[in-house]
């Protein structure tokens, strides 16, 4: 059997998808490593969850799809040592690197759309939660538990159509008094779906029901919808002016068991019917099974 050269075309063709799948593969590395370099940079826990909330998904997003590509360029050397001219198996592995490369980034969106949000909102819950310090005295703050359920209106944010509401998370120093307030804005943040459980209910919309007056709060309506299932949420919150001064003022009331996440009441009757109730925390179920009647229900 002669010995044929192989084509000029396919030896470039075969080192530009070695040369390029190591690069694919190395960018992926370097995103990631840039990534956790960068979060590990940001000290204060507020910034950091801000970070994350927004950023994260995105950047992981962005490795695999390298990835994606990576394999592509592989999956074309596929038998590249037997392979002199351009033939029908070249246009053959060319179609199917192209389906394999799909394959894998399609498969980590999936993952990081759906499965990886559960993951994401304990890591951002531990550093939402996590004591602050005071920096002028060093003590632990504690987290205000009355400004959970409160929303504030940033002003400048009011559009006509769209308007943004704000959650202040509270810390107070119990020894000096002194207050600090965190802004996060809660219509980034991926919330559990009750009907599907993914991490996929997100605020499409928020209106003013009532504009607050000097004394008296307002009420704003939030609308989720679920990405993945499609079911909608509508809960209406407080609109609260109060700054960093009116907490100072005030007698603190502190947030307990900030690692329950949901209370689920199961009521069984001696008829034989059953009720489900649920509660965001403890003291709103506490509250449900001091007024309980199941007569009345
Ligand atoms: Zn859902």
């Amino acid at each position: 059997m002669d010995y044929i050269e192989m084509s000029p075309f396919l030896v470039a063709w075969n080192n530009a998808m070695i040369l390029g799948s190591i690069i694919m593969v190395a960018a992926g590395i370097v995103i990631y490593l840039l990534h956790n370099i960068k979060v590990s940079s940001i000290a204060e826990y507020h910034l950091k969850y801000d970070y994350i909330n927004a950023k994260e998904i995105k950047t992981y997003k962005l490795v695999f799809y390298c990835f994606g590509v990576a394999v592509t360029l592989a999956i074309n050397l596929y038998g590249m040592h037997e392979m002199k001219q351009v033939e029908v198996w070249f246009f053959t592995r060319l179609f199917m690197s192209i389906a394999g490369g799909t394959l894998v980034a399609y498969v980590s969106y999936l993952v990081l759309e759906y499965y990886y949000p559960t993951k994401l909102d304990k890591k951002l819950k531990r550093y939402r939660l996590a004591p602050r310090i005071n920096p002028k005295t060093g003590n632990k703050m504690r987290l205000l538990s009355e400004e959970e359920e409160d929303v504030h209106l940033d002003e400048g944010m009011i559009a006509e159509e769209n308007v943004f509401s704000i959650d202040y998370d509270v810390w107070i120093d119990e020894k000096t008094g002194d207050v600090k307030i965190e802004k996060y804005q809660g219509r980034l943040q991926a919330l559990k779906c009750n009907t599907c459980g993914f991490y996929t209910m997100r605020v499409t919309k928020e209106e003013v029901v009532k504009m607050p007056s000097g004394t008296e709060p307002g009420e704003l309506i939030k609308h989720y919808q679920c990405s993945y299932c499609k079911s909608v949420r509508a809960t209406a919150f407080n609109i609260s002016t109060k700054e960093a001064e009116d907490y100072k003022k005030e007698k603190f009331k502190f947030r307990q068991n900030k690692d329950v996440d949901l209370v689920k009441v199961e009521i069984h009757t001696i008829s034989g019917n059953k009720k489900h109730y649920e509660f965001q925390n403890l003291e709103e179920a506490q509250k449900f099974l001091n007024e309980f009647d199941s007569g009345k229900s």
